[in-house]
């Protein structure tokens, strides 16, 4: 029976979107009025495509340092295989690759071929990446070693897949520092019989030099079916579709959520809003952690009329001024250098939350925007990949 792998190889027409997952899930019946989860246990927990009512993405991406990052996660995958353990159906499609970013500084790979050969058959991924090893910088010591180990890997892997014939789609991994590096390791990983190549070592790389290495690979292997580790940006979204590249994967849109300073809510039109921050006043790692007991009482006063007054806005109730005097006394606590005032006002004058139609933005409101603990800024995130896809499926449409 062919699998989602190749079913998805079989369809054309990408390129196509990944996640890759970290245990992005939140609690589903959160309290955000009293800030308490009542739930344990990744049983109770809801990942994006379960709160959003269907996928957010093309595919997921399992990282094998990911998964056993975890004992928990361990347990998850071998007791219920990695399409159970997403909760996905087996008709979706589950890429799964070594995670090499985790053992960049070590001598070697972490795993062996035929360890992680036996561990994509075991747990029913769909795509299976070879063993690669990243090349840290262009002027690396190692560059060769590393680049050299990457194409022996790939050769013992398409090995024992073609004794093996597993119903997963091999994925021949390459590494390189520049776009002739790519090119030659892409076209010997290509004459190796590999359907799909997947270029890593790319994620901190500037766009121009993304496009110079992928033009360099497609015009080495014009057949060559190519994916991008980490690397999912809509200005590219042309290049990537005339240069043979069939997918990518990018957390970016989830993660942009808590990580970026002011771009933590992406919308339809593309555009992006700051999140308005209101941090725990009382907590050991906090922002407020230095605050003498007066400032600390204060904090406390300031961190519930901000969220009550951000409920009230939402309501029509209160007024803007009021509460962005509120966020700016909040702000002078927590933030005493940096002000994002202004972002603020941007983001609570349009309101982008109540012209979003996703579940998550329809049922929290507001709180969507609060930036603030993982239940309200992952669930931003599933916001953010949802729009995310659907801007790519929309390029997509075009572009076919
Ligand atoms: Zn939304």
């Amino acid at each position: 029976m062919a699998r989602a792998g190749w079913t998805l190889v079989s369809k054309g027409h990408g390129p196509w979107y990944f996640i890759p997952d970290w245990d992005d899930y939140v609690d589903p019946d959160y309290d955000f009025i009293n800030d308490i989860s009542k739930i344990r246990g990744w049983e109770h927990q809801a990942y994006a495509h379960e709160l959003l009512g269907g996928p957010v993405s093309d595919g997921l991406l399992v990282s094998r340092a990911v998964i056993e990052g975890s004992k928990a996660r361990q347990q998850r995958i071998q007791r219920h295989g990695v399409h159970g353990m997403l909760r996905v159906p087996d008709s979706f499609p589950v890429m799964g690759d070594c995670g090499a970013f985790d053992y960049i500084g070590e001598k070697e790979p972490r795993y062996t071929t035929a360890d992680v050969f036996d561990y994509y058959t075991r747990h029913g991924f769909d795509f299976g990446v070879s063993v690669d090893h990243l090349i840290p910088k262009d002027t690396h010591p190692d560059r060769q070693y590393r680049y050299d180990v990457t194409l022996r890997n790939a050769e013992e892997f398409i090995h024992l897949w073609n004794r093996e014939k597993p119903d997963w789609v091999p994925v021949g991994a390459v590494q390189g520092w520049d776009p002739e590096s790519y090119a030659a390791a892409a076209r010997r990983v290509h004459e190796m019989g590999y359907p799909l190549i997947g270029l890593g070592g790319l994620v901190r790389t500037s766009t121009a030099r993304i496009l110079d290495i992928i033009q360099a690979v497609h015009s080495e292997v014009p057949d060559a079916r190519l994916h991008l580790f980490g690397v999912a940006r809509e200005n590219m979204f042309r290049d990537l579709k005339q240069n043979g590249v069939f997918s990518v994967d990018s957390a970016a849109p989830l993660r942009k959520a808590w990580l970026s300073s002011t771009d933590n809510y992406l919308t339809a039109d593309g555009t992006s809003y700051c999140a308005i921050r209101v941090p725990y006043a009382r907590g050991a790692r906090g922002p407020m952690r230095s605050l003498d007991p007066q400032d600390l009482e204060r904090a406390e006063t300031l961190e519930k009329q901000a969220l009550e007054a951000l409920r009230a806005y939402d309501r029509g109730e209160d007024k803007l001024p009021y509460l962005l005097e509120i966020i700016k006394e909040y702000e002078k606590l927590y933030s005493p250098k940096v002000s994002r005032t202004e972002h603020y006002r941007r983001t609570l004058e349009d309101m982008p939350w109540k012209k979003c139609t996703c579940a998550i933005c329809q049922k929290h409101g507001i709180e969507v925007v609060i930036f603030r603990g993982n239940n309200r800024n992952r669930r931003r995130g599933f916001h953010n990949t949802k729009t995310f896809y659907e801007r790519w499926q929309a390029l997509r449409d075009d572009a076919n």
